[in-house]
């Protein structure tokens, strides 16, 4: 009999959108879950997309099962995209690549692969991350602990807590971080930062473990985004990387992703591939073949690929045009406080900085849904209700 069993607590972020559902005020506003929007607040499916899934259509591909590691073509093109073209450690074979399901699926097989042959390391995550990951490392038996990262203080980086932090870590630690638009804070080291941090992970003898889950949807451009994992590539520190094609492909239901491991040397790579497809039997087989097939036709042809990069780059013109208009709207509301902190964070989310119960007035008498932390979705945000959010906000600080 399982009457014993309790109640699971609502996913913090997913649970956000089940409230606003049940809110039925013209105001409301769901700025909970990271998914774009259009202006409109519809969900956007990407021409290219379209576009690849006609091709995939005309040519009637068949759905018999990939092979446990992914569709070739797709490991192919992720590890481009990561490290970008010819790179010597593709060259080289250097790299493992396994498709996984979407990001979480593959954070989930490289925690699965750290508690099987990195046993007894600790995982660092940054205080705060992503929800999930703690759940991820959790679930998979691994010991997580945390490094300071947001500095409430100045709302930016806390850098010296953080390299403290990693300085006091055990040698041979595993580092999470993430590779562009830190969620939840939309913080990022500068690029001299991620120098120091990268000279401490080299002398601690750490692992990265980067989690790439907004390349090209951040700044617009795959390349720029892209910096910090191939900054640590270039200085030959092995490394894991997860990739995520739900935000910048809008793939989200597709679960598209890949797990990599950058390492010294071929034999090593075969290796670890070949335990990362013993993992990934065992937890679901082999990886969905549709939006691999969508991710490698974009990214193989290059007009297609093009139209892509422009597509991020409309996506993420807006969030960041309605980040300007939430800005401008709240030094209007109240010119008093400083509310740089908004266009300096970058990608989707904005850290406001409000406590749980300025989140709960939000909520409650504005109608805006968001996750307890203060953090907001700005591609849930259209333009025409900036000023009504950056009313909300201000009245939520008084609280
Ligand atoms: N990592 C981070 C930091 C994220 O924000 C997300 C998406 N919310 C993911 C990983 C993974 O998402 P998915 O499993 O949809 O790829």
């Amino acid at each position: 009999r399982l009457a014993f069993v309790e109640q699971a607590p609502p996913d913090p972020i997913l649970g956000v959108s089940e409230a606003f559902k049940r809110d039925t005020s013209d105001d409301r506003l769901n700025l909970g879950v990271g998914a774009y929007r259009t202006n409109d607040l519809k969900p956007y499916v990407l021409n290219v997309v379209k576009k690849a899934e006609k091709i995939m259509i005309e040519s009637e591909e068949n759905k018999e099962y990939l092979p446990i590691e992914g569709l070739a073509a797709f490991n192919k093109a992720t590890a481009q995209l990561l490290l970008g073209e010819g790179h010597p450690a593709i060259k080289e074979e250097r790299v493992a690549t396994l498709q996984s399901l979407s990001g979480t699926g593959s954070l989930r097989v490289g925690a699965d692969f750290i508690g099987k042959f990195l046993p007894g390391r600790t995982v660092y995550l940054s205080n705060p991350t992503w929800g999930n990951h703690k759940n991820i490392f959790t679930d998979a038996g691994v010991e997580w602990k945390e490094y300071r990262y947001f500095d409430k203080a100045t709302v930016g980086l806390a850098f010296e807590g953080m390299l403290e932090d990693l300085k006091a870590a055990p040698e041979g630690s595993i580092v999470v971080l993430h590779g562009c638009a830190h969620n939840p804070t939309g913080v990022d080291p500068t690029r001299e930062q991620w120098g120091a941090i990268a000279d401490v992970v080299e002398q601690k003898g750490h692992m990265p473990f980067f989690d790439v889950a907004y390349q090209g949807f951040a700044s617009g451009s795959l390349d720029d985004d892209a910096w910090a994992p191939r900054f640590f590539a270039e200085r030959s520190i092995e490394m894991m990387v997860a990739q995520s094609y739900s935000k910048n492909l809008g793939l989200y239901a597709e679960r598209v992703g890949a797990i990599n491991y950058v390492l010294a040397d071929a034999a090593a790579a075969k290796r670890v591939l070949s335990q990362n497809k013993r993992i990934a039997r065992a937890l679901y087989s082999n990886p969905p073949v549709h939006g691999a097939r969508i991710a490698s036709i974009v990214v193989g042809r290059p007009e297609l690929f093009a139209e892509w990069n422009e597509e991020m780059g409309m996506m993420a013109g807006r969030i960041k045009d309605v980040r300007q208009t939430l800005y401008d709207e709240l030094v209007k509301n109240n010119p008093d406080k400083d509310w740089s902190f908004v266009t300096r964070q970058i990608g989707m989310f904005s850290f406001t900085g409000l406590s749980p119960p300025q989140v709960e007035n939000m909520t409650q008498k504005h109608h805006v849904y968001m996750t307890k932390d203060g953090r907001i979705s700005l591609a849930g945000l259209p333009s025409n209700k900036a000023a009504n959010l950056a009313s909300a906000i201000v009245d939520s600080f008084k609280v």
